[in-house]
This record gives structure tokens, sequence and C-alpha cells, in this order.
């Protein structure tokens, strides 16, 4: 589809701007960034507690051993103080409560004292320097196999093997368990001062309760605070998750169908136009338009108005593929999505889902204006689809919208395909739109005056101000191309004020100039009428520009009776009051007007062009015709032959009292200069005119002929 005006283009840029940037405010509140926060901060629980356990148990291992290799040097010195003998040392030794087993090797391994039994695991030493311990020696003890040697330099406890229970080699220990202590024993050599010997002293690494405690105590404290984090983290997930459902179901619901809404609608369908797989489906963007919908309200009652939307929603769902969605657009519209093979198929899925609504009721036959924006394959070169990356859904809804906009007329349900001559027209409906204010200010509007003669006296009787525009831009403007636009753009009202001024204006004019003036109808748009002052305005505008009322006469069309009746027949009564006269326009076009006739206190009846046109057979239309003229005559209305232009018609309107003619026969709308000079004429007999005419063509014939003959 070729593009559409600036203004257009500024305006879907700003809202799909405005979407996007919901999306994005909605894209922020994701879940999953929480959830892989918690998975995140689940890692470094874990990571800090099992660091944290391991930096435990080598702490206190490390302090078990500086312990243990004070206590070896201590042993050490009293051996190499040799103090009064082994006895000596021995009961030193009790008395400082340091009852080790002990040995003493020279430096070549000869034994030169030993205390208890040597119970090394000469396989599994080390020899092992720290800044705390100094340098050592450390053997593992037969019985004391959960102390690990390690070749890295390392001496650690295998708490997990120590609380293993399978089963160990003969003879093997765990541990020896001693009033609640947990004892890992092992051998550690140190130096004997002074000397050359080593003293190997059975240490061990004991853990009493109040280790246990210590290490309880940091770790859990430590995973308390974890634990605390993690708790917060997960009710910061839970939340994050409940809202990311409410923005959701905030933003993606629609509060009457309680089911999908346009923003859906928008994401969704953009997602499948634009997709890889979606590039080989013929999509169409639709709109499905609930015709009267407000009546179906008034007639009814809004809930079950609103009851009906969801039905209707639940329908068009309900036949509807995969690859197919809808939603709620707006007031009576739906947005529908649908795919197609090809033209016949898109257009009999279309007419089977309107089947469908319209017997939604039994009691009450709905009606809907389908606008279709076909969006068909694209091939390349190759034949190969190509994605449609750039997919603009909101503008192809705007363009199915405007397809069904140009049902609007009718009241039946129908399809509208969206085509270049739209396009077309919505950049009129643009100029015009942009247009109107300046062309008010620059006195761009003019008015041309219809004169209404007397069919039997060819006397000027009245005359319509019919507007139009004549644009530097544009050229010549017929109101046919702006009306309908001002109606519905509320513009109207702002032109039957200009007008009616205009009107007044030239009337007190041409009355001060002198001239035989009569009375001139202005239309009134039925916009206008649902203002309850319209009177009290016309009465004042009238009288700013000084006109006397009689010489205004207010048109009003025929389908304006159909809105408030009562409001319509005060406002009638007050104009009539105030001495304008009131006529019904376009009367027998379209409407069934007898009822307004009945109600309406009116002045005149302006009977359709349409009736002096096509066919008559048997003369069906002179019968409608008279007759309506009598019954006119008959409420005391005078009558306003519209679109005549055959003096058969005018002879027949004569002869059956129709009081005025306003056609082509007598004349066209034609600028106030060219108006002014029928009012000095005061009458034109169009048939002695056309005689006078042909009688003056043959005399210049005659003449022409004689002056040739005199020349040969
Ligand atoms: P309308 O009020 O029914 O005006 C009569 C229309 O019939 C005029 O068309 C007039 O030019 C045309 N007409 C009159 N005699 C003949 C004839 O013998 N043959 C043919 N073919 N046409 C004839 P126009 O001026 O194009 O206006 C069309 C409609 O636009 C008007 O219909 C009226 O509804 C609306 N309109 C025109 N001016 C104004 C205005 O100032 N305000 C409002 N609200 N509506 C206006
Ligand atoms: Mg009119
Ligand atoms: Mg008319």
């Amino acid at each position: 589809m070729s593009e559409l005006t600036e203004k257009q283009k500024k305006k879907n840029e700003k809202k799909r701007l405005k979407n996007e940037k919901t999306l994005r405010k909605m894209k922020k509140n994701r879940w999953w960034g929480g959830f892989i926060g918690f998975i995140l901060f689940s890692s470094v629980i874990a990571i800090t507690l099992v660091v944290l356990i391991a930096w435990m148990l080598t702490y206190v291992v490390e302090s078990k051993l500086v312990k243990e290799s004070s206590n070896a040097r201590l042993i050490a010195q009293l051996y190499s103080d040799k103090m009064s003998g082994k006895d000596e040392m021995d009961r030193m030794l009790d008395a400082l409560e340091l009852q080790r087993d002990y040995i003493v090797l020279d430096k070549n391994g000869n034994q030169l004292e030993v205390k208890g039994t040597d119970t090394r695991n000469g396989s599994n030493t080390l020899n092992y320097t720290t800044s705390q311990l100094g340098s050592v020696v450390i053997y593992q003890d037969i019985h004391g196999q959960f102390l690990k040697i390690d070749n890295d330099n390392s001496v650690d406890i295998d708490f997990k093997g120590l609380f293993d229970k399978k089963p160990l080699a003969a003879g093997g220990k765990r541990y020896i368990e001693e009033e609640d202590r947990l004892i890992v024993p092992f051998w550690m050599g140190v130096e004997v001062p002074d000397s050359d010997n080593m003293i190997f002293v059975k240490s061990s690494v004991d853990m009493d309760e109040g280790d246990v405690i210590f290490m309880a105590i940091v770790i859990g404290g430590v995973a308390l605070i974890l634990l605390g984090g993690y708790v917060i983290m997960i009710i910061n997930l839970v939340r994050g998750i409940a809202n990311h459902r409410r923005v959701n179901t905030m933003l993606f619901t629609d509060p009457v169908t309680k089911n999908t809404n346009w923003t859906w609608f928008k994401a969704k369908g953009e997602q499948l136009i634009s997709s890889r797989k979606g590039a080989s489906y013929n999509f169409a963007v639709t709109d499905f338009d609930f015709v009267k919908y407000r009546n179906f309200c008034i007639a009814h009652s809004v809930e079950e108005g609103e009851r009906a939307l969801k039905d209707v929603f639940d329908v068009i769902s309900a036949n509807l593929s995969d690859k197919e969605i809808c939603a709620h657009s707006a007031n009576a519209h739906f947005a529908v999505l649908l795919s197609y093979v090809n033209e016949e198929n898109l257009d009999s899925k279309i007419r089977s889902i309107l089947s469908k609504l319209e017997k939604l009721y039994v009691e009450h036959k709905l009606a809907f204006h389908v606008g279709v924006a076909k969006k068909g394959v694209k091939l390349d070169d190759r034949g190969r689809a190509i994605r449609r990356i750039d997919a603009d859904i909101e503008q192809d809804y705007f363009n199915a919208c405007a397809a069904a906009e140009e049902l609007s007329e009718s009241d039946d349900s129908g399809i509208s395909y969206f085509d270049e001559l739209l396009v077309e027209q919505q950049k009129w409906i643009d100029t015009v739109n942009d247009n109107q204010e300046a062309a008010v200010k620059n006195e761009e509007f003019q008015v041309y005056y219809q004169p209404k003669y007397d069919p039997k006296t060819n006397k000027l009787a009245g005359a319509e101000a019919l507007i139009r525009w004549i644009s530097p831009e544009y050229g010549f403007v017929s109101p046919g191309k702006f009306i309908p636009i001002f109606e519905k753009n509320g513009f109207i009202t702002e032109i039957d004020h200009y007008m009616i001024t205009h009107v007044a204006r030239d009337q007190k004019r041409w009355l001060d100039q002198g001239y035989k003036c009569v009375p001139v109808s202005v239309n009134v748009s039925r916009a206008h009428f649902v203002e309850d002052d319209l009177a009290e305005q016309i009465r004042d505008m009238v009288d700013r520009e000084g006109a006397p009322h009689d010489l205004v006469e207010i048109e009003l069309t025929e389908s304006a009776f159909f809105d408030d009746k009562n409001a319509m027949i005060t406002t009638i009564n007050k104009l009539k009051e105030y001495g304008f006269s009131v006529s019904m326009d376009d009367f027998g076009a379209g409407y069934s007007s007898l009822n307004s006739l009945k109600d309406m206190p009116l002045d005149v009846l302006k009977l359709d062009a349409e009736f002096f046109r096509g066919e008559n057979e048997g003369g069906r239309a002179q019968i409608v015709v008279s007759e309506a003229i009598r019954l006119a005559k008959q409420l005391n209305m005078r009558t306003v032959a519209e679109g005549v232009e055959d003096r058969e018609q005018v002879e027949f309107l004569a002869e059956h009292d129709c009081d005025m003619i306003q056609g082509y026969y007598y004349a066209k709308p034609m600028p106030p200069a060219e108006y002014e000079e029928r009012m000095r004429a005061g009458f034109k007999d169009v048939e002695a005119e056309k005689a006078a005419i042909a009688e003056k063509k043959a005399e210049n014939k005659t003449e022409g002929a004689a002056a040739q003959t005199a020349t040969n």
C-alpha cells in the first residue's frame, strides 16, 4: 500500500512509540530477571558456605597443630635438658599433663629413647613447615588414617571419612572418643635442641564441645545471614512474578470481554506477521465493527451491550485457527488477524463469521461492517517468501477501519477492502482537516445562491444559500467533497455560523441597496441541533448583521429528525417565534418522513431531487409528488421542488400547485453578483427566453443569407 499523509504518519509514529514504551516498561518487569538473580544468589550462598566450612576446618586443624607443635617442642626441650633422667622427665610430663608417648631417634634413625608404643605409620609422612608451626615432621598414626597428609604440603582431617560408616580394614579405628572429644592421633617430630636428634611425640587433633560450638556459631551465623538474604530474594521473586502477572493482566486484558485487548493484538499480531514462518502466509488485518451498537445498548441496556461484545468476541475467537487472533480494540470494534489461501477463501471466511455473528441472538439480528487490509505474501526474485520485518499492524488496522468506515451509510452487514482509492480519500480528508481553519479565515468559502421561482408566474420567490470552497490550491470544490467531512469532524457548526452570518449580511446590504429581497434558506446541519440554544444563536447572528428575520429560512435535513425529537420541536418553535421560517430539506430521501411531518411544525417542505430522476413507470412519481404537495398544503406548508431540470416537470408542478421550483431549469447556484441581476430582473420566463433566443438566431441566419445573396 502506498504511504499516507505526513500528518498521519506522525500520528501513527507517536502512537507506536507510546505502545513501545509501555511494552518496554512491561519487559522491565520480567520475572525471569528475578529468577536469574535467585539462581545466582543460591550459587553464591552454596559456594560461600562450602568455602566457609573448608576455611573453618582448616583453621581449627591449623590451630590444633600449632598447639601440638608447642607441646612437642616443650617435650623436646625437657628431653634436651635431660634433667634427672627419663623417669624424672616423665614425672614432669605427668605434672604438666603432657602424658604423651614419644620416641627419640638419632640422626641415623637409631632409637635412643621410647615411651609407649611406636604406632607411627611410616608410609605417610610429611616435612611440614609453616610460619606458625616452624619446621616439623608429621607422621600418620596407624590408628589415625583420617589425618590426611597431602603432597601439596598440607595436613587436613578427613571429616567425611571420620563420620562415614563404611567398615574399615582390620585393626583400623575411625577415632578415639573420650568424654565427648573427638581425637585423631598422629605423630609430630621436632628437633631436640642442641643435638642432631629428633623427638617424635604422639599428638592428636582433638575437638571438644567448645570447638564444635565455635564452628556451629560461625557457620550458623553466616548461614543465617545468607538465609535471610535468601528469604528476601524468594519473597522478591514471588512478588515479581505476581507483579508481572498483574501487569500482564492489566496491559493485555480488555475490561469488557475479559480477554485479549489491542495492546496484545498489536504485539502478537506483529510477531505473527513478521516471523520467518509467517512470511509464507497471506494475512488480512480486519476490523469488525458492531453496527448500531449504541442503539443495541439503548434498546437493551449497557450491561447487555457489554455482554453482547463478549459474546461477539467469543464467536469470532471460536472461528479462528492457530495463526489467527482477535481482540476487542475499542468501543464496538474488534481487531481480527486472519490468514488466507486466496481471496475467495478470505471472503468466505469473513462471510462465515459474519453469518454466525448475525445469528448470535434470535430476537435481534446483529450487523457488522468488516474492513479488510490484506497483507499478501511477498516474493523475492527467486520466488521465496520475504519476511515482513517492517510490519506495522497499527497502520494496517487503521486502513481496515478506514475501509469499514466506507460502509457507515448502511445498517446492514458488509465487507469493504482497503485500496488505493481509500488512500486518496484519506489524504483528501486530511487536506480538508488541515486547511479548514485557514480557509474560513481567508474567506475562501463563498456563498452561492440558487434562486427558487414560482412556476406559475416565473417570479423569483426565494433562494438557497449553498457553500462553495474556492481554494487557491485546490480550485473550485463542491460541498459534497467537504461538507460530509465537516459533519464528521465537527467543523460543520462553524460553517453553519459562517453561512448564516454571510447570508444575513448580504440580505442587509441588498435591502440597503434597494433590492427587492426574497427569503434565502440556509442549511443547518443536524450536528448543530444538539445545542439547545441553537435558536438563540441564530437569532443573535442575524441580529448582529441587522437583517430582518423573515428573510432568513433555516433548512433541516430529514435525517436530523431522527435525533432528539422533543429538542428539535422546541428549537423549531423558538425559531418560528423569532420570525424565521423552517423547512424540511430532502423530503423523501431515504427515511420515512410522514411521522416527522406529523410532529414538526414546519413552514416549508422541500421535495427531494430524486423524485424527478430516473424511472417513472406508469406515472408513479407524479402520483407521489402530487400527493406530497397536497399533504403539505393541508398541513399549511409551502412546497419547493428541488433538482427540477425539464419543462414538463415544471408544468406538472405548476399544475399541482407547487409553490417554488429550485433547479437547473431556472438557474444553477450562482455567485452573489449574478444573483443580484436575478433580483433586479425579478422573474425569469425560461421558455420565453428560449423562444427569443431561437428567434434571434433565426433572424441572424436570414440576415446572413440575405447578405450572402447580396454579395453574390
Ligand atoms: P441541498 O441542501 O439539498 O442542496 C441542493 C443541492 O442540489 C445543491 O447541491 C444544488 O446545487 C443541487 N441542485 C439544485 N438543482 C439541481 C438540478 O436541477 N440538478 C442537479 N443535478 N442538482 C441540482 P450542492 O450545492 O452541491 O450541495 C449539496 C449539498 O451539500 C446540499 O444539499 C447540502 O446538503 C450541502 N450543503 C451545501 N451548502 C451547505 C452549507 O452551507 N451548509 C450545510 N450544512 N450544508 C450545505
Ligand atoms: Mg438544502
Ligand atoms: Mg436538498
